[in-house]
């Protein structure tokens, strides 16, 4: 499996790019911004985007959604816990200053325990609310990989002090749907570089008494 990590726009949030050597078939996670770079890794690998997974609807992580939709017609995918912050996008473009990007219509409700694939590399959907009512992870067995979100980072948990944020429930989350999760599992976070399920375990403050 190919996977291309980008981080993207000013809050320079992880766009991951997964690619299936064989089918060529991709899935892209948190396209926030910067889709013409996107296009370009997927372009480069010659793969074909079959769908578009959006960790949570932070400006951040879902800006360009609707480019990469309106480029490539693959599905949305979006926990809808969060459609009431989607609507709120002009909000959270004030909050950072920039412009409200265009809406982007969700095709696929991902729920807990979900599959999706990608050629022949299965992805369950895990919901963990927290730092957003629809903050979901994605668990790729085969890989050993969990794309995070900002749920959980190398050293550090997503904050809850915005809309639709919960500090226990995001400790909740991370310690039922996560931490049972094998050591050596690689994690993408949402921002920042990665780190295993066994080193947040051991060192992570935020978990200590979890
Ligand atoms: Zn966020």
């Amino acid at each position: 499996m190919i996977h291309e990590i980008l981080p993207v726009g000013m809050l320079q949030c992880n766009c991951s790019v997964f690619c299936d050597e064989q089918t060529r078939e991709a899935m892209v996670v948190d396209p926030g911004d910067e889709i013409d770079s996107v296009l370009q890794v997927l372009a480069k690998h010659k793969c074909k985007v079959t769908a578009i997974v959006i960790t949570h609807a932070h400006i951040d992580h879902i800006g360009g959604a609707q480019k990469l939709k309106q480029a490539t017609g693959a599905p949305v995918y979006m926990n809808a816990n969060d459609i009431e912050l989607q609507k709120m996008m002009a909000v959270q473009a004030g909050w950072l200053g920039m412009r409200t990007p265009e809406a982007v219509e969700i095709d696929v409700e991902a729920d807990d325990g979900d599959r999706l694939t990608v050629g022949a590399t299965e992805v369950t959907v895990l919901h963990t609310p927290g730092h957003t009512q629809g903050s979901i992870s994605l668990w790729m067995p085969s890989e050993g990989k969990l794309v995070a979100g900002d749920t959980l980072f190398r050293d550090s948990i997503g904050r809850t002090d915005l809309p639709g944020g919960d500090g226990r429930q995001i400790l909740r989350s991370i310690h039922d749907k996560l931490m049972p999760l094998p050591d050596e599992t690689v994690v993408i976070p949402g921002h920042g570089g990665n780190t295993t399920i066994g080193r947040e375990r051991e060192f992570n403050f935020f978990l200590q008494r979890l």
